[in-house]
């Protein structure tokens, strides 16, 4: 018996969540939601009431998802382990560079540049920046902490999320979950696990890393 993919959730019309999503991708997007929704307010006050209830529904979504494969699996259905320990180590790289990338980076790379509004979030210990959105534009509504356990928020369309998100969104051949760890992984300098089974393909985000590079210089 295979998992059959729910049609994509539609929370709001422009804010969608596919769960079709492999189980390592679904664990590491509830981690990132846990703090990113729980700051979201705390730093941008009723502005971002949208975007954390968005948040809010994704999670629900994403548990709801998360508990509905570990009941088929503990019920002998033949789907993978969502608790495999063998993506633990992509869960680790996930972490470490949401907590070490630099998400002001990633924007240059992509060709999106934003200013130090002189901001600072001191529960973050994170500068905050703002320019135009990716994807609706305006001058500085889209706003970015640059720091530990860094983000992105965009007060018009609502768009919320770190910087693993922001890679699969903005890179070029970064779009799967383990291609955009693969991708800051290597800006870090941090190692890949060997085992083939869990790789992205390795020339593919070497030569794309390249191309943007060459696009943003
Ligand atoms: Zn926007």
């Amino acid at each position: 018996m295979a998992i059959v993919p729910h049609a994509t959730t539609r929370v709001t019309p422009d804010l969608t969540l596919p769960i079709d999503l492999p189980t390592v991708e679904l664990r590491a997007r509830l981690e990132a939601l846990a703090y990113t929704r729980a700051d979201l307010v705390e730093m941008y006050g009723g502005a971002a009431e949208y975007s954390r209830s968005i948040l809010e529904e994704h999670e629900r979504v994403l548990r709801r998802e998360l508990a509905r494969r570990e009941r088929l699996y503990r019920a002998g259905a033949d789907v993978p382990d969502p608790r495999d320990a063998r993506w633990d180590v992509w869960l680790g790289l996930a972490r470490e560079a949401r907590e070490r990338a630099d998400i002001v980076q990633v924007l240059a790379d992509a060709g999106h540049q934003v200013y130090d509004t002189g901001g600072y979030s001191r529960r973050r210990d994170a500068r905050e920046y703002a320019g135009p959105c990716p994807w609706c534009g305006g001058r500085d509504r889209f706003r970015v902490w640059r720091g530990r356990d860094s983000g992105y928020w965009c007060r018009r369309c609502g768009v919320a999320g770190d910087v693993i998100a922001l890679v699969r969104n903005l890179i070029p051949g970064c779009e799967g979950f383990l291609s955009a760890v693969a991708y800051l992984a290597r800006e870090l300098g941090l190692s890949l696990p060997d085992d083939p089974a869990t790789m992205p393909t390795r020339h593919v985000v070497r030569l794309r890393a390249v191309e943007v590079r060459r696009v943003a210089s």
